[in-house]
């Protein structure tokens, strides 16, 4: 039986799930000095370093609960290498940083964050088949070599070969920085801001005001509040992945475009581009589209049942690439959004950028990369 839903959640520990529907005391009249709305995986991880910054009572608010949006669907993979092929240079080095912040978070957290070191390999018919110029950290392997690797391929392939790329359960991520922040109230959605003169005075939820020192939004796609004048283009995409039953098959990791191996011999593959499907549903046709691939390129999955099939929505800036930005006009207002397909990997990085700009006024070193008026006036 194939359940249609993500495998992340199924994979927590009870304590785990528990944190992700978290709801400490009522927000109505809380004068936080930090205050995140948004609680996926960019707004619980800048509320953790901003608590782990130093910079006094942090509160978090989550419409629904913790990691219900694009995170809880994401695959997870924490991929800055690969990325060397299709984004430009700030932005690869934004991910490294952020694998390397991920690895701090692993080591520093008592039960780390459910980091998973593991290589990538991508296939290609020739090395040709990848973009002209060549990423570091790169070893091209012959097709005997990726045979070694991957028995079984269609047909003898080249390899581009990785070492140490990560990944994570996106849910169980989440919960480990949740369970360490001082405060989080899920069930309450930020609704209005109150303005005076360059700075935000109150935020109205759906469970009274809150007057927060400096409010950061992480809310996936920009935050459309009553009072907030802001208007950045945003579109999502959607995207398909699925879990496959059990199987003796093993992968080297991460192998594009076929699937990565995760826990108990299961196989997850996927993330689609579905531009323009707006619809919630997972689409039949788009889950046979990737068995059919997998199997294509690796003739002894073919058959090979799924067991979690699932979609969600990636939030996009037009550009592609987050907005990191002061909220433009305001003094004590952050706003991330736009994090598409690498917001995982980016999470721990946009925290640390954001925390220190709010600790120490120190905008990132790119930030005309990130701005939020890229677009034009907002
Ligand atoms: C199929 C697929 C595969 C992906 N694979 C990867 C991957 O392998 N690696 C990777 O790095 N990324 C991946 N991504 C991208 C990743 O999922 C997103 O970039 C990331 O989850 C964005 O995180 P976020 O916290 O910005 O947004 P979200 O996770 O959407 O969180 C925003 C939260 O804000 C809340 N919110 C919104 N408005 C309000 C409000 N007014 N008040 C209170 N709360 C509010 C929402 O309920 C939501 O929970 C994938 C995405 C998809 C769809």
């Amino acid at each position: 039986m194939t359940v249609t839903g993500a495998i992340w959640r199924d994979q927590l520990t009870a304590d785990e799930r528990a944190v992700l529907g978290r709801s400490d005391d009522g927000v109505a009249g809380a004068t936080p000095d930090v205050l995140v709305v948004g609680g996926g995986i960019v707004g619980v991880a800048t509320a953790f370093a901003c608590a782990e910054a130093g910079l006094g009572a942090v509160l978090l608010i989550e419409t629904g609960r913790l990691g219900a949006g694009a995170t809880g669907g994401a695959a997870g993979l924490l991929i800055p290498e690969p990325h060397q092929w299709s984004d430009p240079e700030p932005f690869v080095d934004l991910e490294r940083a952020s694998l390397e912040r991920w690895r701090d978070l692993q080591r520093g957290l008592p039960d780390g964050v459910g980091l998973v070191e593991l290589d990538w390999l991508g296939l290609a018919p020739h090395d040709s088949g990848f973009a002209a110029h060549q990423p570091r950290d790169v070893e091209w392997l012959n097709p005997g070599q990726v045979a070694e690797l991957v028995p079984g391929l269609a047909r003898p392939m080249e390899g581009a070969f990785i070492r140490r790329q990560g990944r994570v359960n996106p849910l169980r991520a989440v919960a480990r920085l949740a369970a360490r922040l001082p405060a989080v109230v899920t069930g309450v959605a930020a609704t209005s801001l109150t303005i005076s003169g360059d700075r935000v005075v109150s935020v109205g939820t759906s469970s009274g005001a809150i007057s927060p020192g400096v409010v950061v939004f992480a809310t996936g796609r920009p935050p459309v509040l009553d009072g907030l004048p802001l208007h950045l283009p945003s579109e999502r995409v959607k995207g398909h992945l699925l879990v496959t039953e059990r199987t003796d098959v093993r992968l080297p990791g991460i192998v594009a475009p076929v699937a990565t191996q995760i826990e108990d011999g299961r196989l997850l593959t996927g993330g689609t581009f579905d531009v323009g499907d707006e619809t919630p549903a997972v689409q039949p046709d788009v889950i046979d589209s990737i068995t059919a691939g997998v199997a294509a390129v690796l003739p002894r999955l073919r058959g090979l049942g799924v067991a979690y099939q699932w979609c969600c929505f990636r939030p996009r800036h037009p550009d592609s690439r987050p907005v990191i930005d002061k909220v433009p006009g305001l003094a004590n207002a952050w706003l991330t959004s736009g994090h598409f397909r690498t917001g995982i990997l980016n999470a721990p990085a946009t925290a640390a950028v954001l925390s220190r700009w709010i600790a120490h006024d120190v905008p990132p070193v790119d930030a005309r990369s990130w701005s939020a008026t890229r677009f034009g006036a907002p």
